[in-house]
């Protein structure tokens, strides 16, 4: 342990948050010998495995099974009687949560980091006071309290849900109102739109997922439009009213009202930054109320870090537990303090069908590099042309015309994430086109076009 343990201390280490960060970095400093205790409000395992990335792609799985059920006729299959009960997947999906609860509690337990099933806030410099009044002292405390959803400042906004509650829906409503175009609102789209609700999106611009390239984006438009979800573009929340029939009206600016079952808002996620004491402590804090950091996750207090979405870096939870080991490693480990390097991470919207990209897309690579080479495939996969699915998948490689040095690919069509992952080592490592032309292709698979774009 390079942190020299003090005796006058409690712990070493105290971490607020058992998230995808926090849980990371306190096994992990534990293992290098520090004396670690964690407080968590919630439960065990944060946004990603209770209400986020994990019971989320458990919904992805259970709505593709609408169009399988679909599709497999064309390849033979009768399918009689088929109906959806949606109380059974999510109590699945629930239960399935509450073992990976225990998972994550186990692994602090056997780590011997000591948890606080409790809300914890820091009332000196290296003090901690902890909801139930109890006082304790750390050398290190690390900020890992995640981030929540943004709620618009509209009248009625409290008659509307965000993707925390949808997990807990007791029904799937008929008509549903997704507000905003980002990862969260098309992939609650796609979701739901699978499980037969009527599906309007309304966007405050006329963009949706505004980070990735545009030809793909355009392509998710045009399939989700296909599949029967409605956009609503430069469209504003005024307000939500409940109609005496118990539907919700809404009234937004440049159209009509409308009238749901359900709105849920997806219009981006706050760092939870408030009633932690970081004032007091004297922690910098961002416009957007998020923890300030430098390369290291130390904030501008030295013995005052901070990991993942609360920093407000990228919200992705591969991306928070890489800070929380670098963090953990740097401080408490023996070798060199380690940075987590922000570039060139991939990611994946698990629409249907899927978008995921690494790098930078055609318009960034453009605009940062100006010569740059273009390679795409536009191709309708094997399994939709039996299917008579009408779906198409491009992928987009682009290059720096300069060397041939891949900068950036980007996919979407079905199975896109799990085929980017391995394509992203290759564009990570400074791979060029030429790498990849003389890479055999495996056939018949959609991952081929990837050796094969011209
Ligand atoms: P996103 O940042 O993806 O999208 C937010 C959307 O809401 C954008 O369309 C944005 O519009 C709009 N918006 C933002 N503020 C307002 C406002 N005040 N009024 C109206 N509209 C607004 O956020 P999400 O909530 O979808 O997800 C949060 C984060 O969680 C993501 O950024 C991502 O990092 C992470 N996440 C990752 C997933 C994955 O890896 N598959 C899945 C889910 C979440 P505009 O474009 O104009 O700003």
């Amino acid at each position: 342990m390079a942190a020299s343990k003090s005796d006058d201390y409690d712990y070493d280490l105290f971490t607020i948050g058992a998230g995808s960060g926090g849980v990371r970095a306190s096994r992990v400093a534990a293992a290098h010998g520090a004396k670690v205790a964690i407080a968590e409000e919630h439960r065990v395992g944060g946004t990603c495995v209770i209400r986020g990335c994990v019971p989320k792609k458990m919904l992805v799985y259970g709505a593709h099974f609408a169009e399988d059920l679909e599709d497999c006729r064309q390849f033979g299959w009768t399918v009689e009687n088929k109906s959806f009960d949606w109380v059974k997947l999510r109590d699945h999906v629930l239960s399935d949560v509450d073992r990976l609860n225990g998972l994550y509690t186990e692994t602090l337990e056997n780590h011997d980091v000591e948890i606080f099933h409790e809300r914890a806030e820091l009332t000196g410099k290296h003090e901690i006071t902890l909801a139930s009044g109890k006082v304790v002292t750390a050398k290190y405390i690390l900020i890992a309290t995640g981030a929540r959803p943004h709620i618009p400042d509209c009248p009625g906004h409290e008659l509307g849900i965000t993707s925390n509650e949808a997990f807990h829906l007791d029904a799937i409503p008929k008509r549903i109102l997704i507000a905003g175009g980002g990862y969260i609102a098309n992939e609650f789209a796609g979701i739901f739109n699978e499980f037969g609700s009527h599906v309007t999106i309304i966007n405050r611009s006329d963009q949706l997922l505004r980070h990735y390239d545009e030809s793909l984006r355009d392509r998710l438009l045009q399939i989700s439009m296909m599949k029967g979800i409605d956009f609503r573009f430069h469209a504003e929340f005024r307000g939500i009213e409940k109609t005496e029939e118990g539907c919700l009206k809404v009234s937004m600016t440049k159209h009509d009202d409308i009238e749901v079952d359900c709105v849920m808002f997806a219009t981006g996620r706050v760092p939870n930054t408030e009633g932690l004491g970081l004032d007091k402590a004297g922690v910098k804090l961002g416009d957007k109320g998020e923890v300030v950091v430098d390369r290291f996750s130390k904030t501008s207090v030295d013995h005052i870090y901070a990991v993942g979405d609360v920093t407000d870096r990228v919200q992705l939870t591969p991306v928070a537990i890489r800070e929380g080991q670098a963090f953990a490693d740097t401080v408490f480990g023996d070798g060199d303090p380690v940075a987590v390097d922000h570039n060139c991470i991939p990611s994946a919207v698990f629409s249907h069908p899927p978008i995921a990209a690494v790098g930078m897309t055609e318009g960034e690579a453009r605009n940062k590099l100006g010569n740059i080479k273009v390679y795409q495939s536009d191709f309708r996969p094997m399994k939709n042309v039996v299917a008579g699915r009408n779906e198409r998948g491009l992928y987009k490689m682009i290059t720096d015309a300069a060397n041939g040095r891949i900068v950036g690919i980007g996919m979407i069509g079905p199975e896109a994430p799990e085929i980017m992952q391995a394509a992203a080592v290759a564009v990570k490592a400074g791979l060029t086109k030429a790498d990849f032309d003389a890479t055999t292709a495996i056939h018949p698979t959609m991952a081929e076009e990837l050796v094969l774009l011209r």
